[in-house]
């Protein structure tokens, strides 16, 4: 079995005794572990008749039965299919079915009730696992089977099934190894929730690749993540931006113990550079990266040593990736100059699931997967990212790029968040509209930003139509959502 589903047992040669996963005060070590990841997958295959290909759900918030589900199903050679925990029964419905799961395994705080197929319960689960022999299962799986059905974030349409293979998250943990010195005695706090790509592929699976110990939480909370940084001495950690963000507001950064981090990865979204300064002054620096669920799913990285001069940039392509800037004529981008950006490397994904015409639409026969985002490189190939294309303006035939404008919004001491649209307009075709979030503290109107933008942006792309908003739309990953924006506020 060339998959990872094989990974706790050789963990389990090399390292029985070490801790594999905490949970709520609780150790598991990696031979106990690998036992009950070996019961389960021969109860899963036996007495629920999972084969290989079939896919397994799991909806649940982080814990061990995620993890083990995760390792049972690769062992048998089906895929594991994490549904994100903040749906609503109808999209976890519409997900179920297009996956066409065999099994839902439920976390220990879910019930199944309103969802289609069959249920695991948390005290099935447990009936199962003692049920189930604790002989090796040994099923020929290989590196390009599917390992992993993992649906987007569903930021810019309904959220799409991306087949990873155990060879593409193999490869992902080698790219973010290769950059990322990970010891054998790291402790991993995984708070952010596993359904997504990063905190499963960034942070759990090298975690078990090295040896590891992973330490679960079932949501972020920034007390209890002062109180297992300080109690369990966590070296390492992934956030997006927004949950460094509000680690640094608690009123414990002054003071509390953060000598045990060695390595804050951050990313998922850009990480503003005051962000980046505020860690910096604590003697923490943010390793960044950049890339999404189609790329298992680091594509750009930015370590330590740039951290600080490249900050802004994510960094440049991952050791066995390759990234391409394509300008809208087809030809490759010059520097400082946007183009789309184009991912091929072993980490990109199979396909989409079941869904071919929109797989040929991102992925080539070469195997370049477009990405749907606008990357700057700037002379030593550090690339920014600033907009996805489908948030671009064309303005009487100019591309506006929204990410430009908000940077000089945000310069404006009053404005706590914006985005700026598109908005139909008779004489340019589109125009832009800055939604503006002001802060409590501070008073601006309309006319004061645009005197604030004249001057710094060319006339075209200074924004038509200001509007002052209570709050702006984001999704559970912390990503504003641009699309319910055009929606509410687009008709000009
Ligand atoms: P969907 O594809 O369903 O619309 P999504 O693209 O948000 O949702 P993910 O795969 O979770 O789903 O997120 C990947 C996207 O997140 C990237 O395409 C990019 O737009 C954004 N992103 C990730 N990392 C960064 C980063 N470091 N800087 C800026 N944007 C980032
Ligand atoms: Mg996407």
């Amino acid at each position: 079995n060339q998959g990872i589903g094989s990974w706790p047992a050789r963990r389990a040669r090399m390292t029985p005794e070490r801790v594999a996963l905490s949970y709520r005060g609780r150790d598991r070590t990696y031979r106990e572990l690998l036992e009950r990841v070996y019961r389960l997958a021969c109860a899963l295959g036996g007495t629920l008749g999972v084969r290989r290909g079939d896919r397994v759900a799991f909806l649940g918030v982080n814990q061990p039965a995620m993890v083990e589900t995760f390792f049972a199903a690769g062992l048998l050679g089906a895929v594991f299919v994490p549904l994100n925990t903040r749906l609503a029964e109808p999209e976890l419905r519409y997900i179920l079915e297009d996956a066409e799961a065999a099994v839902l395994v439920l976390g220990e705080e879910r019930d199944g009730g309103g969802l289609p197929g069959r249920h695991v319960g948390a005290a099935e689960y447990e009936e199962l696992i003692a049920s189930g022999s604790p002989e090796p299962v040994d099923e020929p799986v290989s590196q390009d089977d599917i390992c992993l059905i993992m649906y987007t974030s569903g930021t810019t349409g309904r959220p799409k099934g991306a087949m990873l293979t155990h060879g593409n998250l193999t490869w992902n943990a080698v790219n973010l190894l290769v950059d990322v010195p990970l010891a054998h005695d790291e402790v991993v706090l995984i708070s952010a929730p596993m359904f997504h790509i990063a905190a499963l592929a960034q942070t759990l699976i090298p975690c078990v690749l090295k040896g590891g110990r992973a330490v679960l939480e079932p949501s972020f909370d920034v007390d209890r993540t002062y109180d297992l940084i300080e109690r369990e001495r966590v070296t390492v950690m992934f956030g997006v931006p927004s949950m460094f963000g509000f680690i640094a507001q608690s009123p414990r950064w002054p003071t509390a113990d953060l000598s045990s981090l060695r390595h804050l990865l951050c990313g998922g979204a850009p990480v503003p550079e005051p962000l980046i300064r505020t860690y910096q002054e604590r003697g923490l620096t943010f390793l960044q990266g950049y890339g999404m669920t189609e790329t298992s799913p680091g594509a750009l990285f930015l370590g330590a040593e740039r951290s600080v001069d490249k900050a802004g940039t994510a960094g440049v392509p991952c050791f066995f990736s390759d990234v391409r800037l394509v300008a809208p004529d087809g030809s490759p981008a010059a520097p400082g100059r946007p183009g789309e950006l184009y991912v091929q490397g072993p980490n990109v994904m199979a396909g989409y699931w079941r869904r071919p015409e929109d797989t040929a639409k991102v992925l080539s026969d070469d195997g370049w997967f477009r990405s749907g985002d606008i990357g700057v490189a700037d002379e030593d190939g550090y690339v920014r990212i600033s907009d996805r294309i489908n948030d671009l303006i064309i303005s009487g035939g100019e591309n506006i790029y929204p990410a430009e404008v908000e940077s000089a919004l945000y310069e404006h001491p009053a404005v706590a968040e914006c985005a700026v649209i598109g908005v139909p307009d008779e004489r340019w075709g589109e125009v832009g509209k800055a939604l503006v979030v002001l802060r409590p503290d501070h008073r601006a109107g309309a006319d004061d930003l645009l005197k604030h933008l004249d001057g710094r942006l060319a006339r075209y792309k200074i924004p038509k139509y200001v509007e002052f908003v209570g709050e702006l739309p984001k999704n559970a990953a912390g990503k504003l959502l641009k699309a319910p924006l055009r929606k509410l506020y687009g008709g000009g």
